[in-house]
């Protein structure tokens, strides 16, 4: 029997995948581990899971209690999950300029979410943010979240994210690893136990341009944000989640490249994925054409595409941003027009 007792037991162990059709020739190989594929859709879920069960075990949270987090998707996913599950109650807050989907998605696990003006400081008492924080203070057995600035987020990699790369390829026989940095969680998580077990390998961020990660590592400095497109990935704020000491590169990507990189996974390789996945391969494959044949570039896949389909998977809306491919990404070599 392989049965599972509940669905949070079928989190990780998501299969790493060669890459067959976008990686040139001449390049290195590129495999990617399928986070997409875990239950609520996301590498997020691993996170999720895993802090929850440290707040159950260090009395944080209690039979009936309540999660608190302020996101704006994948994480509240995971958490909506694990709650359903456990009989937790959520509240999430997010800004409006999220997708009504995406509240949609929340509110049908049973979560309560609160939506906050997007145009706000982050000190005004509305940033969602603070409405987080402020409603996690004034409710008793509330337990926050707080995912920016967990070291749980970082363990939550290390012990599952970090530990399966490393198990899945025969203890670290693989080069560079790319990982697109939200909070940070994955890239240093999975790079302290790379530190720790194979250093041989090269750990790499991928950011999105308008982000501060990028900048914070070269410069030590905070830029100031501006906009950009990919969700999931990129901050304007410093983030304890973000280790860069186990970090050895940091790359920026913009959305154009992410989100026509995505398309050509869906399309070329058969994987359903979201923009951030676009990114992360679009930095391996920059690497993998530095390092050349004869060594492997791993990355991970965060979300699925399903929430995506009516913004960067829908040809009109690619045209409506200016991010309509050309005709030889679409592998026509000739120009038609
Ligand atoms: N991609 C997507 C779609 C995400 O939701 C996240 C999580 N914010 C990431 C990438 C980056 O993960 P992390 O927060 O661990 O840096």
């Amino acid at each position: 029997m392989k049965l599972k007792p509940n669905i949070l037991a079928a989190i990780g162990n998501t299969p790493l995948v060669k890459l067959n059709k976008v990686v040139p020739e001449g390049a290195a190989e590129v495999w990617v581990k399928c986070e997409y594929l875990n239950p609520a859709g996301s590498i997020k879920d691993r996170m999720a899971a895993y802090i929850v069960e440290r707040a159950e075990e260090a009395g944080l949270l209690k039979p009936g209690g309540l999660i608190v987090e302020n996101t704006s998707g994948n994480t509240g996913q995971g958490l909506a999950m694990a709650a359903a599950i456990k009989g937790y109650r959520c509240i999430f807050t997010m800004p409006d300029k999220m997708s009504k989907e995406k509240q949609d998605s929340l509110k049908a696990y049973g979560a309560e979410v609160i939506i906050t003006p997007t145009d706000v400081p982050g000190d005004s008492p509305e940033h969602y943010v603070n409405v987080a924080k402020k409603i996690a203070e004034d409710t008793p057995g509330a337990f926050y979240v707080d995912q920016y600035h967990s070291e749980w987020n970082i363990d939550a990699h290390y012990h599952s994210t970090g530990k399966e790369i490393f198990e899945d390829t025969d203890g670290g026989k693989f080069d560079a690893f790319v990982g697109g940095t939200g909070t940070g969680g994955t890239v240093s998580g999975v790079g302290r136990y790379f530190k720790e077990h194979a250093p041989n390998v090269k750990i790499i961020g991928a950011d999105p341009l308008g982000s501060v990660h990028y900048h914070l590592f070269h410069t030590k400095t905070l830029p100031t944000a501006h906009v950009y497109m990919v969700e999931g990935i990129g901050e304007d704020i410093e983030c304890r989640a973000m280790d860069f000491s186990v970090v050895d590169d940091m790359r920026q990507v913009n959305d154009r490249d992410s989100f026509v990189m995505a398309r050509r996974l869906v399309r070329e390789e058969g994987m359903f994925v979201g923009g951030s996945s676009g990114s992360n391969v679009h930095v391996a494959v920059e690497i993998a054409k530095e390092l050349g044949p004869g060594k492997v570039v791993i990355t991970v896949l965060p979300d699925h595409g399903n929430r995506y389909v009516s913004k960067f998977l829908n040809d009109n809306w690619m045209k409506e941003h200016g991010f309509t491919e050309t005709e030889r990404e679409l592998g026509f070599v000739e120009e038609l027009m």
